[in-house]
């Protein structure tokens, strides 16, 4: 059976251009810099807020390949939420193997 792209359950970084009413409006988030830091590399700030509305963002990719949810560098959680940690917006699902 094919993996399921999972959905971002709840974003608290409400600065994002993604973020409205704590959701993700993007269509698909990339997560995890290089380097193994689970941080959403999506986020941005922008004068207005986009996305498209009736849309929760799924999780396209994800970098962290030290997770234990990540196949081949895709995310196999069934969601994530995103938040604040170490002063960036991080996926808080991120489990260390
Ligand atoms: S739960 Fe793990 S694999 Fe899924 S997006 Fe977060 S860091 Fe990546």
């Amino acid at each position: 059976m094919g993996m399921k792209m999972p959905q971002v359950k709840g974003c608290s970084v409400d600065n994002c251009a993604y973020n409205t009413q704590h959701d993700c409006h993007a269509m698909a988030v990339t997560i995890g810099e290089p380097g193994g830091d689970p941080a959403c590399d999506t986020y941005f700030e922008a004068a207005r807020h986009g996305g498209v509305m009736d849309m929760t963002a799924g999780v396209g990719a994800c970098k962290t390949a030290d997770c234990s949810f990540n196949k081949d560098y895709e995310c196999s959680a069934s969601s994530i939420k995103v938040g604040m940690k170490h002063n960036q917006p991080d996926c808080l699902t991120y489990q260390p193997r």
